[in-house]
């Protein structure tokens, strides 16, 4: 992939819509950021906000999990918002667990709700973020 900080961006189907209410409302800030993300959150996300340089994955189910944990594994994704669904059993779930997993042993900053979300982008627009997100 190319250059600059790359955010990873995924939400379970019960959390879509606030996915894409987050990116219009942070849609400045993800804009210093190229973002990836699973097949139909990447979808929603360029619906809400089609300027933003977003390329989506597979859908979750079909790999787009598993893509994300391989890119946190080669260093190429920097931080992890993942709007995750506790109240739904996913036939995925392996997956999300390595997922969690890798952001994990690579020491990531990893959002797993919104109230986490806000703050990490908070941190990163008061420019006090840790200096592998923060991007001036
Ligand atoms: P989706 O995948 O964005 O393609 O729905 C998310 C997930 O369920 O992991």
């Amino acid at each position: 992939m190319a250059g600059g900080k790359c955010i990873a961006l995924i939400a379970h189907d019960q959390k879509k819509d606030d996915m894409a209410e987050f990116a219009r409302r942070h849609q400045q800030v993800l804009s210093n950021f190229r973002i990836v993300a699973t097949g139909t959150t990447g979808g929603r996300v360029l619906e809400a906000c089609p300027t933003l340089d977003v390329l989506p994955l597979k859908s979750g189910p079909l790999g787009g999990d598993q893509q994300i944990g391989a890119l946190i594994a080669t260093g190429e994704v920097d931080m992890l918002i993942f709007f995750v669904d506790p109240l739904t059993a996913m036939p995925h779930d392996v997956d999300v667990k390595a997922l969690m997993r890798l952001a994990t042993v690579y020491d990531i900053p990893m959002a797993l709700n919104r109230a986490t979300a806000e703050r990490l982008i908070d941190f990163n627009l008061s420019g006090t973020g840790a200096g592998h997100v923060q991007t001036n």
